[in-house]
């Protein structure tokens, strides 16, 4: 019998048609199945928006959030289900009422602390659990929502908790296979977990495809399917590039370096416990479903292509610690980090000038400034003695990268890279190529990102 786990995404769950096409595709599959579910698109994002009008003392406006997101899972549930809704119906109503409760709190303190924000933004998955299950039981199929929390182990690093593999396996053997075994459907919630002792955790934006996968590896299933609403993961952002071409297939480390720079169709840390367990990751279209998708392997991937897609970040910032009276003193780059490490600003790209005599960071935009201040305090004294000349920013700025496992060990790349570039008039400010040659990583002004995306798209993938 196989065994096989489903994820199904934001946009999947977030309409009737969608939610049809769920239950066609869980119906259409035989053996063992798990279904993890997203909140419905923009659910999260809006969650959040409630509790930082809850934190700024707005209750009213948190309230109104609240009752917006209540009001459209009801319209869904009304659509789908009729008066065989009733009891989803007062599922949402209590959960609703939970969350006003603790978005009230919040706004009595004016404080959120990371534990009190995965309590409120785990209502996103917790309401569509029971909505996909009463629509797949609706449909035929014998399914029953589950809640993570007391399933999905993690530690206590809230809003961005790590899952403790031994401990889900336990609890996802004692809960899930039992219920399989009965032919019913799981229907966990992504995204929220909890600690051992059963305090709500999440695990990161885009963190359902993470639950998935752990979940796959606790339960040793054949194949994790992530659906989504694109046929899988393409050679460019299909909403930058529009004749982006889906992959058959690519490596996991092709998959996490194009994660790693933006490309949100897959989460970067998500799949790998899946890969570990050597289960197969394909990305599949829920709208699309007979669409081959994306199948990502352990192992590396020739098909004859050189850049296999091409990525983008925004929102960053590019800091430069400059100074002649830096080069060759041994520490400098440390005390750098150790800046970057205290101030918790997380660091997607570093360049070095060969001449030592500057760092280049690119950071979150929104870190930039404090980043700054950070490190003018550090350097204060090379300041003053003008062994550091100034800290500088460039803001707004993006990372562009090229990704393929066919890069490697390919002369000339770069030049081509470089060459598209130029025709496009893109100018780029710093570089970086990762040591595994798997990815070359541009940072340009925000404002020529997407010509840079296509620029390199077009010189790679033109046919
Ligand atoms: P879900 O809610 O199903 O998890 P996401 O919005 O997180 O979906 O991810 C899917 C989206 O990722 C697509 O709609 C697409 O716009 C975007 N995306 C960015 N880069 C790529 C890429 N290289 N290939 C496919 N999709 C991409
Ligand atoms: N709902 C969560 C988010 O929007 C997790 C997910 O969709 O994967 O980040
Ligand atoms: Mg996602």
């Amino acid at each position: 019998m196989t065994r096989t786990v489903l994820k199904f995404g934001g946009t999947s769950v977030a309409s009737p048609t969608a939610l049809e096409s769920v239950a066609r595709i869980v119906g259409g599959l035989t053996g063992d199945r798990i279904v993890v579910v997203s909140a419905t698109a923009g659910t999260t994002d809006a969650l959040h928006m409630a509790a930082r009008e809850a934190e700024e003392g707005h209750d009213a406006s948190a309230e109104r959030i609240m009752q917006n997101i209540a009001k459209a899972h009801a319209n869904i549930v009304a659509d789908l289900l009729g008066v065989d809704g009733a009891e989803t119906l007062g599922q949402i109503t209590d959960l609703t009422e939970r969350t006003v409760a603790l978005l009230r709190s919040v706004a009595l303190l004016r404080e959120c602390t990371a534990r009190t924000l995965d309590a409120i933004v785990s209502y996103g998955e917790h309401v569509s659990a029971p909505i996909v299950a009463a629509m797949l039981q609706a449909r035929g199929v014998k399914a029953e929502p589950l809640s993570a929390e007391g399933l999905v182990i993690t530690d206590d690093a809230f809003g961005r908790a790590s899952p403790l593999a031994d401990e889900t396996r336990a609890r996802a053997q004692k809960t899930l296979v039992p219920r399989m075994k009965a032919g019913v459907v799981p229907v966990v919630t992504g995204y929220v977990a909890s600690t051992a002792d059963g305090v709500t955790t999440t695990l990161g934006r885009g963190g359902s495809d993470y639950s998935a996968a752990v979940l796959a590896a606790a339960v040793n299933a054949d194949e994790l399917r992530i659906y989504t609403d694109v046929s899988g993961v393409m050679s460019a952002d299909p909403r930058i590039v529009s004749d982006a071409k889906p992959l058959a297939k690519m490596s996991y480390a092709e998959a996490a370096e194009l994660a790693y720079f933006g490309a949100r169709v897959i989460h970067p840390r998500t799949v790998l416990p899946a890969i570990e367990a050597h289960i197969p990751v394909r990305i599949l279209n829920t709208f699309a479903p007979d669409d081959a998708g994306t199948t990502i392997t352990a192992d590396p991937v020739f098909d004859g292509s050189v850049v296999k897609a091409t990525t983008s970040l925004g929102e960053l910032g590019l800091i430069t610690v400059q100074g002649a009276g830096m080069s060759g003193v041994p520490g400098f780059a440390a005390r750098v980090f150790d800046t970057t490490a205290a101030e918790k600003v997380s660091v997607l790209m570093i360049s070095q000038s060969s001449s030592e005599n500057s760092i280049c960071l690119v950071v979150p935009a929104s870190s930039t400034d404090r980043l700054r201040t950070a490190l003018e305090r550090m350097f204060s004294a090379e300041l003053r003695r003008h062994d550091v000349e100034r800290v500088d920013v460039e803001a707004p700025v993006a990372i562009v990268a090229a990704v393929g496992e066919g890069m490697r060990g390919t002369p000339g790349v770069a030049a081509r890279v470089f060459g598209a570039l130029g025709r496009a008039k893109v100018n780029v400010i710093a570089i970086a190529q990762g040591s595994s040659e798997l990815n070359i990583s541009l940072v340009v002004h925000e404002s020529d990102r997407d010509k840079a995306v296509r620029a390199i798209h077009e010189e790679f993938h033109r046919s």
